[in-house]
């Protein structure tokens, strides 16, 4: 067991090596527009490399930033300077990633020994791809594996089928994980492809469901980034595609779809973690997705889950503008996540994505409406910023299965509703 400790710890140190000690993320209140455009300015200045959790975009919705040790006394000035109001929200970015990484590894040891799989614990790529073959081989009549496609890196990339038969029957498309920092998104997932697997023949609604439509859901709908996240970069929210003339590497893939592409809320800097690309669909892993769902031609629902804030979004992001079916979108909304909120009261805030966060174009749910999926949603799931993406993995679980109750309302009404 020591030799295991000591083997742990050198692992941890060798990975990490506490390259984010007393790095902070401060809460902003913004209380003006002046103050909004203020922290746009600030968002925009490279030299302090703040990492924005959440974006400046109006007084109701506070700004969530990752300031590096060095830039600390400097942002604090700046703020109080402007009389801009903030709090500590995460006091050492380092222990709370320290905590994780020991949870993590402690769990995979544990596993090991077990041979089980832990689901309330995050994984590596490796572990989630192999974990897909287990419940693959334990629901053969129900689940496969799909390959649609290879990464930037050459990782292939899986989806998981869920279907009782028939050919190209209408279908749900679920992704998560595209934002590779956003581990309880991707965590989620794994529960939740678990549990329909495992509802369907006992769940009378998984059972109907699964009876008429087949569910893909993409687990780990950006790999390379998903991997860099437990080697390298814990923060890594983009895709790892080479940007040619740029030291930086990486493209937001939430802002390089074919929806307004290149519009208001995406960066031509590909330095910045809202990257849009050279041009729309440039991400080989958006490119998968969009062949895939063009190639099926049969989707009537498109999900995407990111974390976090604790909203449920429909189109459009690119354009602040009613879509045509906005008041069904909003019920449906409000009804999936009345749902989800009757199992622990978790709050969520329901609207178009322009509406309740900002102006964000090239997103993936816009891309959907527009190809003709009406019932395109994304979730940002747990926290509203005490942890943010750290979410500690003690809520995984809560988190999934929260979300399922959600999810399957949306799935069920879209059964319920053909178009
Ligand atoms: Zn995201």
């Amino acid at each position: 067991f020591l030799h295991l400790l000591t083997e742990l710890m050198t692992r941890r140190v060798l990975k990490f090596t506490f390259f984010l000690n007393r790095h902070q993320v401060l809460r902003i209140n913004a209380e003006s527009e002046e103050h909004i455009q203020l922290l746009k300015e600030l968002e925009d200045d490279e030299g302090w490399e703040l990492d924005f959790w959440t974006h400046p975009a109006s007084t109701d919705l506070p700004v969530d930033v990752h300031v590096p040790f060095a830039s600390l006394h400097a942002v604090k000035d700046f703020l109080q300077a402007h009389k801009i109001p903030f709090h500590v929200m995460i006091n050492n970015l380092q222990e709370l990633l320290d905590e994780e990484q020991e949870g993590l590894e402690l769990s995979a040891m544990q596993e090991r020994n077990a041979r089980s799989f832990n689901f309330g614990a995050y994984h590596t790529l490796d572990t989630i791809y192999s974990w897909m073959d287990t419940l693959v081989a334990a629901h053969p009549n129900l689940v496969s594996k799909v390959q649609i496609g290879t990464t930037y890196e050459n990782r292939p990339m899986y989806v998981l089928k869920f279907s009782t038969g028939g050919n190209k029957r209408p279908a749900i498309w679920i992704d998560a994980g595209i934002h590779s920092r956003e581990w309880v998104s991707t965590a989620s997932a794994v529960w939740m492809a678990d549990k329909m697997a495992k509802d369907y023949g006992v769940d009378p609604s998984v059972t109907s469901l699964l009876g008429q439509m087949d569910v893909y859901l993409s687990i780990v709908t950006n790999p390379d980034g998903y991997a860099f996240t437990h080697t390298s970069d814990r923060m890594w929210r983009k895709t790892r595609s080479v940007n040619p003339g740029s030291v930086c590497r990486g493209v937001d893939p939430n802002r390089n779809w074919d929806a307004g592409f290149g519009g208001p809320g995406a960066s031509k800097n590909p330095c910045s973690d809202s990257y849009h690309g050279p041009l729309a669909h440039s991400e080989i892993e958006v490119k998968n997705v969009v062949d895939l769902v063009q190639s099926h031609g049969n989707f009537k629902a498109f999900i995407s889950i990111h974390a976090y804030s604790q909203l449920l979004m429909y189109p459009y992001g690119y354009s602040c503008t009613s879509v045509p079916h906005q008041a069904e979108l909003d019920s449906v909304g409000r009804s999936a996540v009345q749902a989800l909120s009757s199992l622990y009261g978790t709050t969520y805030k329901v609207g178009s994505i322009c509406k309740i966060i900002y102006q964000a174009s090239g997103g993936s749910i816009d891309w959907s409406y527009d190809v003709g999926i009406k019932y395109s949603f994304a979730f940002e799931l747990r926290d509203t910023g005490r942890y943010g993406f750290l979410l500690p993995a003690n809520q995984i679980i809560p988190t999934a299965s929260e979300t399922w109750l959600g999810l399957k309302h949306i799935m069920e009404y879209v059964r319920d509703h053909p178009y």
